[in-house]
């Protein structure tokens, strides 16, 4: 038995072992138990808090830490960042502090369509989103959906998706954000201005109506397929935020000629001076109707961000600049095998202006430079001596010889240094 001078204390208290219990003897200090649980309770009230793991009240990053977190992945667009910033703060302040709004009022859902062309980073920012909120997160195609009863994808397989990227925790998915992408491709297909709808596109819209608005979808338990004396997972989609994408080819006339006809007279033909960028920021809900979406859809995605064009700096930006961007990921891929890589300012902007060529805004930048490394990536792991690949703009258009990069070659440094 120690003598009492001997005893451990406890570092935080003061109390003695025959105090305080086990006492567990550090470096420079020692802790008893008790003490043990208050700091371990400090550090769970320290420890930054986000959407998905929170069990109680989390704290919401405000609409300008969202979009600085947006600023690291998505280019420009900061119109359409600014807004979706705002729509999901309010939405995830709606679900956690309902309780200190006025009973009477209820906070409306606040869904969101985004409208703009392909490759302009409608997806990226939904996904951007899901990823700083550690939510869960499911893209889904309206192309590929039928009402239930019929061939293909179910609305509410939508929901199933969601659910297993949740890991089959229900509380967790019914905070998610699903992406819903080519909204647009289930109204009508035709620019014409008058208000019939496609009746096929119109079950799909009715379907998709009622998950947006909040229902009880039922979805069969891990990987199952329905059937009738199943227990199924009842997912609430009240609290789902749904973000919905389209290129919605055609609207910016549908806009265009209501302006027109609204400012000169009945089916005018004159043109209203407003420039083709602006024309989507003067977007009304009876436009969407024209362009075949139901009203009662409208209603049910009331915020709406265009995304713009991207264009020759915005492409170039985006290969370099984004935290997990195409070049550096390429740069990573051969310093692994011990090169470095420099794509000069040139090369960068006519990989831009192949993307522009093709039309698919900054999809095709990935598959473009992909193709041009394929030999890179090919050869080096044999070429032991290279310490640098430079491509230039002449590499890119494959007007150069093969092989086509620039290489400083440790041997050639070596007779440099030799001849100094
Ligand atoms: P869509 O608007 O068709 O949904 P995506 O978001 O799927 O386009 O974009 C396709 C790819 O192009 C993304 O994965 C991303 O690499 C890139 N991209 C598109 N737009 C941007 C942007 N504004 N900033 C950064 N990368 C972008």
């Amino acid at each position: 038995m120690p003598k009492k001078n001997d005893e451990l204390k406890c570092s935080f208290c003061g109390r003695s072992e025959s105090e305080a219990g086990m006492i567990i003897k550090g470096m420079n200090g020692n802790i008893c138990s008790s003490c043990n649980e208050l700091c371990s309770d400090l550090f769970d009230e320290h420890t930054e808090i986000t959407i998905g793991e929170a069990e109680d009240i989390p704290t919401l990053p405000s609409p300008s830490e969202i979009k600085d977190f947006l600023d690291q992945y998505v280019i420009g667009q900061h119109s359409a960042k600014k807004l979706l910033s705002v729509a999901v703060y309010n939405h995830y302040k709606r679900i956690f502090r309902s309780d200190e709004v006025d009973e009477d009022i209820e906070l409306e859902k606040s869904n969101v369509l985004m409208i703009g062309p392909t490759g302009t980073g409608k997806t990226l920012m939904a996904q951007t989103l899901a990823k700083m909120l550690k939510v869960p997160f499911a893209i889904a195609d309206a192309t590929t959906l039928t009402e239930a009863g019929y061939v293909g994808e179910d609305v509410e397989n939508i929901i199933t998706k969601l659910l297993q990227n949740a890991d089959f925790d229900v509380e967790k998915a019914e905070k998610g954000i699903i992406y819903i992408d080519e909204i647009d491709k289930i109204g009508r297909k035709s620019e014409s201005t008058s208000i019939t709808r496609d009746v096929s596109g119109e079950g799909v819209q009715q379907a998709l109506l009622k998950i947006l608005e909040g229902s009880m979808v039922n979805v069969p338990p891990k990987g199952g397929r329905k059937h009738p004396h199943q227990d199924f997972i009842h997912v609430n989609t009240s609290n789902i935020l749904f973000v919905c994408g389209g290129a919605f080819i055609g609207l910016d006339k549908i806009i265009q000629k209501r302006i027109s006809t609204k400012s000169i007279g009945f089916e005018s033909d004159v043109h209203v001076t407003a420039n083709d960028k602006d024309i989507l920021s003067k977007l009304i809900s009876s436009d969407l109707m024209r362009y075949g979406i139901i009203p009662e859809l409208i209603g049910r995605l009331p915020v709406h961000c265009t995304l713009e064009e991207l264009e020759l700096d915005s492409l170039v930006k985006i290969l370099t600049e984004p935290k997990n961007s195409i070049v550096r990921q390429f740069s990573k891929m051969l310093k692994l095998d011990g090169v470095e890589l420099e794509i000069t300012e040139d090369a960068l902007e006519e990989i831009a202006k192949i993307a522009i060529k093709q039309k698919t805004g900054a999809r095709s930048l990935r598959a473009i430079l992909e193709k041009r490394m394929l030999s890179i990536m090919y050869d080096i792991p044999d070429l032991e001596r290279v310490q640098k690949c430079t491509i230039n703009a002449e590499y890119i258009r494959g007007e150069s010889d093969k092989p086509q990069y620039k290489m400083i070659r440790k041997v050639a440094t070596k007779k440099k240094k030799e001849t100094e």
